[in-house]
């Protein structure tokens, strides 16, 4: 069994954030607590559209008209979010996912940083303070843009050997997903396995390796696919691979882990929902939704036995493809007959032409206009313990700030750690934090707090 990293919070913090609370608290206990247990549900790429989609072919499959609903579009809160980022109005996932994390907008491609490459950090750090356990997983790898967001930070998305090692400063409970991109590392380093197990955390391939450690361990990374396919850089169609852990499979894992005697905070992305978006692939994105949607499923199953302590927020980082229902030349109808069949009969794995792809959607009655991102909103829907703060139109700074602290107070943290010895030659990993600022409304806050080196530019060249 591999010991627990050791975390030394600073006496200044801990007594800052407790005056904090104590502020904040006063008068109004009990409703400005955050929430005891938290989800946060991302569909990389699910637009109105996208669940509306998915919702549409669930009413063909059902044979209703109109549109059955999936679990997370009954939840009573709707809101609809603007995504755009600091360089341009169309954002992708890793600015996206800065913002909702972290409250600030950043440029595209930037992780974690503002930009000017400063590190700026999420608000599960805030809740980490506040003695929550924090569970970040995704279906796509585990050290991609939107999960990354949440603890890496890198002028880079795609920095992802140095976006890996981001996970041991952060020092969450939980991380999971299909896979690791760049797992092998650089010359002469370590892989991610091993550099993550040499600083405490223990790495299980599927279900059944972490079936072996979970009693034994307390920070640990879940892999969806087996060690053997740690090469694939793509979830896999679970006709094909019996073996890929599904998403609500992982969400019942991170739960497990967790348990719920201390208070928690869980993002879970649907990260499949986003690649099938990229390919224009109507079936497989409906697919992706549902699996994304049995995900949630499994929170809301949670969240009726803890009715009063929870709170489910589903949203998007963005929308994907500029998917439309209706197409010329069918008019007034989506024919859903010849998308289904193609699909049955050639799975996730279609080996359409992209013209081929187009034609068939659009004869279908389905458009989609880009293989890219789009500008549109994206919509949030919540439930639970300070749901009503998600109503309303939002820009995705601003409203998950709430989801650790209820007046939407976003703080800014600077991290240190340091490699102490601890006999026996152990090396052991200490923290400290510091708060540097602290107020409403973090995209305001980006360029107010000190310029530290900028380190992530020098290491990378640029
Ligand atoms: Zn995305």
């Amino acid at each position: 069994m591999k010991k627990a990293i050791a975390i030394i919070v600073s006496v200044a913090c801990v007594a800052f954030t407790l005056t904090t609370l104590g502020i904040k608290c006063a008068g109004k206990i009990q409703d400005s607590k955050p929430a005891k247990y938290i989800f946060l549900f991302i569909g990389d790429g699910m637009g109105h559209a996208q669940a509306s989609l998915a919702e549409s072919y669930l009413s063909y499959q059902e044979g209703t008209p109109g549109n059955s609903q999936l679990l997370f579009t009954t939840f009573p809160v709707l809101g609809t979010c603007f995504t755009y980022s600091a360089s341009s109005l169309v954002t992708d996932s890793s600015a996206a996912g800065t913002a909702i994390a972290t409250g600030t907008k950043t440029n595209n491609s930037y992780l974690g940083v503002d930009p000017d490459g400063n590190p700026v950090y999420s608000f599960a750090d805030d809740l980490k303070e506040m003695g929550y356990n924090i569970g970040i997983y995704s279906s796509v790898p585990v050290n991609h843009a939107t999960p990354a967001s949440f603890y890496g930070h890198n002028i880079s998305r795609n920095g992802y050997y140095e976006i890996s090692k981001d996970m041991i400063p952060a020092d969450y409970n939980f991380y999971g997903g299909a896979n690791f991109l760049q797992f092998k590392g650089k010359e002469g380093e370590p892989n991610t396995e091993e550099y993550l197990e040499a600083n405490g955390y223990q790495v299980a391939f599927g279900q059944a390796e972490f079936d072996e450690i979970k009693s034994t361990s307390d920070r640990v990374v879940l892999l969806a696919e087996p060690r053997t396919k740690q090469a694939s850089q793509y979830v896999s169609d679970e006709a094909e691979n019996q073996e890929t852990m599904l998403l609500a499979d992982m969400t019942r894992n991170c739960l497990d882990f967790l348990g719920d005697e201390k208070p928690f905070f869980i993002m879970c992305e649907g990260g499949e929902i986003d690649y099938m978006c990229h390919a224009d692939k109507t079936m497989p994105t409906v697919e992706a939704i549902y699996k994304f949607n049995d995900a949630i499923q499994v929170a809301y199953d949670f969240y009726l036995k803890h009715p009063k302590q929870t709170l489910i927020v589903v949203t998007a980082d963005h929308e994907t493809g500029g998917l439309t229902l209706g197409a010329e030349p069918l008019s007034y109808a989506i024919d859903w007959a010849p998308l289904e069949k193609q699909w049955l009969e050639a799975g996730q794995v279609n080996d359409l032409s992209p013209e081929e792809n187009r034609t068939l959607n659009e004869s279908c009655g389905i458009a989609w206009t880009t293989t890219h991102h789009t500008g549109a909103p994206v919509p949030i829907y919540a439930i639970g313990k300070g749901a009503q703060k998600f109503a309303g139109r939002k820009a995705d700074n601003q409203p998950f700030g709430n989801l650790s602290d209820p007046d939407g107070r976003v703080r800014i943290w600077r991290k240190e750690s340091r490699l102490l010895q601890c006999g026996r030659a152990q090396l052991q990993r200490h923290y400290s934090l510091t708060l540097l600022q602290e107020g409403v409304g973090g995209g305001k806050l980006q360029r107010t707090y000190p310029q530290v080196p900028q380190l992530q530019r020098d290491i990378q060249g640029l």
